[in-house]
């Protein structure tokens, strides 16, 4: 009961406190420098009290056995600062990879093996939280607890955003799955935070199509409730599937009418769709910014979505702490340029093998820094990997002290992450053993077509013999939807996206090796410069 009540009230508050547009950009620009300024305080005092304090922190249980204090680690950041200390850590053996955060595989260091489980790494500190999952309902996906006073500190930065893009006041529309996928639901709370709330939700994902229990169907339903008493109403989620990209082009170009800018929150690919949508229907776009996130925005989405006027700003989130860097305005920076949010997150690389692959990629380890962060992150990976750099850049970001951070993928399919134990599982056993072959005779290959879209090959080897490729690609993608420990982001919004945009086809062809000879699970077909397999 006291769960609720806290709910209710932090909800409350949250409505209450909201800002005008001005107040919200006023306020962020404070707060945000005032921010860099503490940035090695913060994370001395949640290091402090989250991790040297904290008895069942799982940090604990690398740092001890090492014989690092907290004393330890207040030096070196005096003397080094926090991006060097976190690089001691790593070298140290403390960090975790995405599978080790998330329970899947067991920690083994010199001398220690232990498993964890993500509700060791939740925030005990968080007052009134409601609960987000980008992964499964019922399974060990990612829960992420958010806190009113997080999502308040959060949407400074979208205030910051908008702003540096000229849209802060412009029209928003959202193109997200509806609850529990956490950008849809969390984006128009904050947007509606910062005085310009979300005017249409579009959701690819119809309600009826998930699996949400009571709880968070009346925790949802009281959000919206609430916001209505207090008279800031949110949109309700209306269905879009991705065969629908024209609905969101219409009301876009609609907005455009009476203003000069207006605002498309979606995932990379699904932007493509209505730039695709709005060509085809002759539908001006020009001055539209796409914000585009869950996937990279790679230069051919990026043409795709300036072919028809509008411009591409790519934003970076990871689900445990939510958007994590963004994109500025500097002409002809490469698709991907964002500016890392340094105050409140800090981010290393390490060299990291991808598992069930032969790719040595320079891994993300992030860690947050914000005592209202919903997850404790000190050297966590999330499983993709890019650059980080500082300099480059005048913008206001940079002004900030905010570092140029660059990222490439992990496999994504719309929005979708994949590739991961319960993927690889498939593809090897599950497949071979329904419909027959080896673990070596199925493959799925990704690559974007000329549109810029993603595009999903489920290779069948000649050497299986006839199949029925209905029936084959049916179980696969009802064995993804329903794995017990069902992949990373959405899967059931995932799968359901995939279905409607045929995203995945059968080819009957043998499954291609990597330049080292490797016939593994998938095959990334691009060139891109993530794509340096190495023999
Ligand atoms: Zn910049």
């Amino acid at each position: 009961m006291q769960k609720y009540i806290r709910f209710v009230n932090g909800l409350r508050k949250f409505i209450q406190s909201r800002m005008t547009p001005e107040e919200a950009i006023a306020s962020a620009r404070t707060q945000l420098k005032h921010r860099m300024l503490a940035r090695e305080e913060n994370f001395l005092t949640l290091a402090e009290k989250s991790i040297f304090g904290y008895p069942r922190s799982p940090y604990l249980k690398l740092l001890v056995p090492k014989q690092i204090t907290f004393d330890d680690v207040k030096s070196w950041v005096s003397q080094n600062g926090i991006e060097q200390t976190l690089r001691v850590l790593q070298n140290e053996g403390i960090y975790f990879t995405v599978d080790e955060f998330k329970g899947k595989i067991p920690v083994v260091r010199k001398g220690i093996e232990f498993r964890c489980e993500e509700s060791m790494f939740d925030n005990p500190f968080l007052s009134c939280a409601y609960e987000v999952r980008s992964g499964a309902t019922r399974s060990a996906g990612t829960r992420i607890r958010i806190d009113f006073d997080y999502l308040n500190q959060r949407c400074l930065y979208d205030a910051f955003l908008l702003n540096h893009h000229g849209c802060l006041t412009s029209p928003i529309a959202n193109w997200f799955p509806v609850f529990p996928g956490a950008p849809g639901i969390n984006s128009s709370l904050r947007f509606a935070h910062i005085g310009n709330r979300v005017q249409r939700w579009f959701s690819q994902v119809a309600e009826d199509q998930l699996n949400v229990n009571w709880e968070k169907k009346w925790g949802t339903k009281l959000i919206f409730t609430m916001h209505s008493l207090y008279g800031s109403s949110l949109a309700e989620p209306e269905y879009a599937s991705l065969n629908d990209a024209y609905k969101i082009a219409e009301w876009a170009s609609q907005a455009l009418n009476e203003h000069s800018t207006c605002v498309v929150y979606t995932f990379a690919a699904s932007a493509v769709r209505v730039c695709i949508a709005a060509a085809e229907a002759n539908l001006n776009l020009r001055g539209a910014k796409f914000f585009v996130t869950g996937e990279p925005l790679t230069p051919q989405k990026k043409k795709e979505i300036e072919s028809v006027g509008a411009s591409a700003v790519p934003v970076y989130g990871i689900s445990e702490a939510g958007v994590i860097a963004a994109g500025c305005d500097t002409p002809d920076a490469a698709s991907d340029h964002c500016h890392l949010y340094k105050d409140t997150t800090a981010a290393i690389t390490h060299k990291h093998r991808v598992p069930h692959s032969d790719m040595n990629v320079d891994s993300f380890l992030f860690t947050s820094l914000l005592y209202e962060s919903p997850k404790l992150l000190l050297n966590v990976g999330m499983g993709d990997y890019g650059e980080i750099s500082t300099g480059g850049c005048e913008c206001e970001f940079a002004e900030l002290g905010f570092d140029t951070h660059r990222s490439y993928e992990k496999l994504t399919g719309e929005g979708v992450t994949f590739v991961d134990t319960d993927f690889i599982r498939i593809i090897e056993k599950e497949l071979p053993e329904k419909f027959g072959g080896r673990s070596t005779d199925y493959q799925l290959v990704e690559h974007e077509d000329a549109r810029g879209l993603t595009q999903l090959q489920l290779l069948v080897s000649p050497r299986v013999g006839s199949i029925n490729e209905n029936a084959v690609l049916g179980a696969f993608l009802v064995l993804l939807k329903t794995a017990e420990d069902s992949p990373e982001s959405w899967a059931q919004s995932g799968t359901e996206m995939w279905k409607q945009s045929k995203m995945v086809r059968i080819t009957r062809d043998s499954p291609i090796a990597t330049a080292s000879g490797k016939i593994l699970p998938f095959y990334l077909q691009k060139n891109k410069k993530s794509q340096a397999v190495k023999a």
